[in-house]
């Protein structure tokens, strides 16, 4: 059995998340103790327990001490089933990364699968639908994996109640890809995103990035009055030579519109500020995926700490050689070889 130190480097979920898959993908039992030991509410919250138990059902695992809170339980997976599931989180919890839990073991599965999740679709610290629709599944697709991506209705905290559906189409073979330098700059689009407040909110958020950014090619408000949540989030899309790079804020009741604007322009000057086309939030999410193709590599300007701590889980179940090797001031090259 695997023994994983869950409070290891970053110290969060995602070492929950990318255990479970690769535990699935090798077949190989785990032990994880102390469970997100770095968080200010540590062991299995909802959204955690729900990615473990969607990671049962589709590979018929025995656990022991999977519960609410728990910090210390253990994984031993059977084969994965591709097919039709859903999973609820119950909470306004992230669907997003239950879907990043399961979709590494689903992509390279033998036949399609579909799945549905309820719960939180735009939370701060997890990636927002169109960062997943735009950003990471057209990087997958390059290596073979084609997923269709559809937001059924909006989930924003606290109330959550937002729905994602996706289609799986595994790869036979997955193939490497190498994402360098960003090779100009196509587009910059930007949406407001207001559900069921007031309109207003997204015309001053459009004002604020207006007044940030140094260029802007179109920008939107899209009002929405459906679902049982109330949230707001500020989008923004660089569309570079080699990819489109989602930014996004996420408004919070108390926070000035202007604040979220602010946040997201101040991410976009920083991403437009240097020539590596993967953003952070990319770099860290690529690993799982050029880990199963055997092969990949890309250039990135943070090193981050969830980027790390990734590689270091990821060498714990996979016989696979990932490098890092700073190229100048805030320029990585991440290398994964066999
Ligand atoms: P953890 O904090 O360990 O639960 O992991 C959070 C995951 O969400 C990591 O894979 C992050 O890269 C990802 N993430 C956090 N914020 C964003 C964002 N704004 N856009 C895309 N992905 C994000």
């Amino acid at each position: 059995m695997i023994e994983i130190d869950g409070s290891l480097g970053e110290g969060g979920g995602q070492i929950v998340r990318s255990s479970l898959a690769l535990s699935i993908i090798t077949g190989k039992p785990f032990r994880i103790r102390q469970v997100r030991a770095n968080r200010s509410k540590p062991g299995l919250l909802n959204q955690h327990l729900t990615a473990v138990n969607a990671a049962v059902k589709i590979s018929g695992a025995d656990t022991s001490g999977v519960k609410l809170g728990s910090t210390n339980f253990t994984f031993s997976p059977g084969p994965c089933v591709p097919g039709d599931y859903t999973f609820s989180i119950g909470t306004a919890g992230s669907t997003t990364l239950v879907f990043q839990t399961v979709l590494p073991p689903l992509m390279i599965a033998n036949s399609a699968s579909s799945i549905t999740l309820d719960g939180g679709t735009h939370n701060p610290m997890a990636p927002p639908f169109e960062f997943l629709r735009d950003t990471f599944l057209p990087a997958l697709q390059e290596m073979g994996v084609s997923v269709k991506a559809n937001l059924k209705r909006y989930g924003f905290y606290p109330k959550g109640g937002g729905t994602l559906h996706f289609e799986i189409q595994p790869a036979e073979t997955m193939a490497p890809i190498h994402l360098g330098e960003k090779g100009g700059i196509k587009s910059i689009n930007a949406q407001a995103l207001v559900v069921k407040l007031p309109e207003d909110i997204g015309h001053r958020e459009l004002k604020t990035l207006k007044a940030k950014l140094s260029r802007l090619d179109h920008a939107k408000v899209t009002a929405v009055n459906e679902g049982v949540s109330q949230g707001n989030v500020v989008i923004v899309q660089v569309k570079t030579g080699a990819l489109t790079e989602t930014i996004t804020a996420i408004g919070e009741r108390g926070l000035k519109a202007e604040l979220v604007a602010d946040a997201a322009a101040l991410e976009t000057n920083q991403y437009l500020s240097n020539s590596a086309a993967v953003g952070e939030h990319l770099a860290d999410q690529l690993l799982i995926p050029m880990a199963l193709a055997g092969e990949g590599s890309f250039i990135t300007s943070v090193l981050s700490s969830h980027t790390t701590t990734n590689i270091d889980v990821i060498q714990r179940f996979l016989d696979i050689n990932i490098k890092t090797k700073q190229l100048g001031d805030s320029q990585w090259k991440i290398e994964v070889f066999k």
